[in-house]
């Protein structure tokens, strides 16, 4: 039988039949009927449960890793990528506000629009865990990434469905807003979980507020310590918006936080933004601002700073830290490996890598992904 509806966990009681969640540090109290800030969990009867259990926006697609994106875990690789609806977020530049805004009906079947989009609405695919399983193994995936909208708040589904991941040997994979609280980090990080895309929006509280309509960052901060402490494969985007996060001192500020808090060795990919959903910038983010992002974290010791969404001369490769020789070229999607040795040495200089770039590196990858 197909569950789409299921107890939640990580939540408590309160006077007169409120729940409070703490799956997400929105740690919403929910009245009686009422649903939490991610729209998918909702209060029935004064327990909480999840609308979304095996609610799939499809049977999922078949991405390059890169497109997640994560440049120094399995390189090269496929990720069998699945969604669902709803998110703890309401970013005014959602690119995927079509399922990250979309209300769950109360069967988990489909999703539904507030306010303006109210005529519109979003069939959703019925999936058990067993048969998710199943779709990846065929499909030869070796990963697979839960991502597009907010994983977080589908905590019971990638808990039992990681479990089962795990027994087949798939690596599994966040694509996250990191807004999670320490409760539920703790469970993710005890499934199992090998990887994480944090999103590091902005380094303000005002920015969280203002763009993402959250009250403050702390969260998200504490998310990317705490997977990387508990051995976590972490790499941090940063979506560079005109005139909202992308100054000198915005750029300087994220360097600095993750060199003293994640580490020398940690990813940091920023991203250029183009105008969508409700446009908080009209401009597209310049090569010119992306390009001093990217030497800002060269000269701070960023090891392996990306530069994604745009053409980039080197932003798009992996460079040894020590002798700075090409490690891993990228053309699109498209991967070669120039100067990495099977042991994860340079080849040039023999620094060992292995606590830099994890897994074998995937040369036969593919510049297409694909739905199935
Ligand atoms: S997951 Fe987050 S947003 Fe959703 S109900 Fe729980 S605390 Fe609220
Ligand atoms: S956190 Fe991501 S999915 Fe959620 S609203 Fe923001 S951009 Fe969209």
């Amino acid at each position: 039988m197909i569950i789409l509806i299921l107890k939640a966990k990580l939540w408590e009681k309160l006077d007169n039949k409120k729940v409070k969640c703490h799956v997400c540090a929105n740690e919403c109290v929910i009245s009686l009927g009422k649903v939490g800030i991610c729209r998918t969990r909702k209060n029935i009867e004064g327990e909480l449960f999840t609308l979304i259990y095996g609610s799939h926006i499809s049977k999922g697609s078949l991405d390059p890793i890169e497109k997640k994106p994560l440049y120094n875990f399995w390189p090269g690789h496929i990720a069998y990528s699945i969604a669902s609806i709803g998110c703890s977020f309401r970013c005014l530049n959602c690119q995927n506000w079509t399922i990250s805004q979309a209300n769950p009906t109360d069967n988990g079947k489909n999703g539904f629009y507030s306010d303006e989009y109210s005529d519109r609405k979003i069939s959703l695919y019925e999936m058990t865990p067993e048969a998710l399983v199943k779709n990846v193994v065929k499909s030869g995936a070796k990963t697979l990434a839960y991502t597009y909208n907010e994983p977080l708040i589908w905590h019971e589904w990638i808990i039992d469905t990681t479990k089962l991941l795990k027994k087949e040997g798939i690596k599994t994979i966040l694509v996250t807003n990191g807004f999670s609280t320490p409760e539920a980090s703790k469970e993710l990080i005890q499934v199992g979980i090998d990887a994480a895309n944090i999103d590091i929006k902005g380094m303000s509280d005002e920015f969280y507020k203002k763009i993402c309509g959250v009250k403050t960052l702390q969260p998200v901060l504490n998310t990317a310590k705490y997977f990387k402490e508990n051995k976590v494969h972490v790499e941090i985007t940063n979506l560079l918006i005109p005139d909202l996060n992308d100054k000198r001192e915005d750029i300087e500020k994220i360097c600095d936080w993750v060199l003293n808090n994640l580490g020398e060795e940690t990813p940091l990919h920023f991203s250029a933004y183009h105008p969508d959903f409700k446009m908080p910038s009209n401009e597209r983010t310049s090569y010119s601002v992306l390009d001093l992002a990217y030497n800002i974290a060269k000269e701070k010791g960023i090891f392996f700073p990306y530069i994604g969404n745009i053409n980039h001369n080197d932003g798009s490769n992996t460079f040894c830290p020590n002798c700075k020789i090409i490690l891993i070229e990228r053309n699109g999607y498209q991967i070669q490996n120039k100067n990495l040795t099977a042991n994860n040495t340079c080849k040039n200089c023999s620094f060992d890598l292995n606590g830099c770039i994890k897994g074998k590196i995937n040369e036969n990858s593919s510049n297409k992904f694909f739905f199935i």
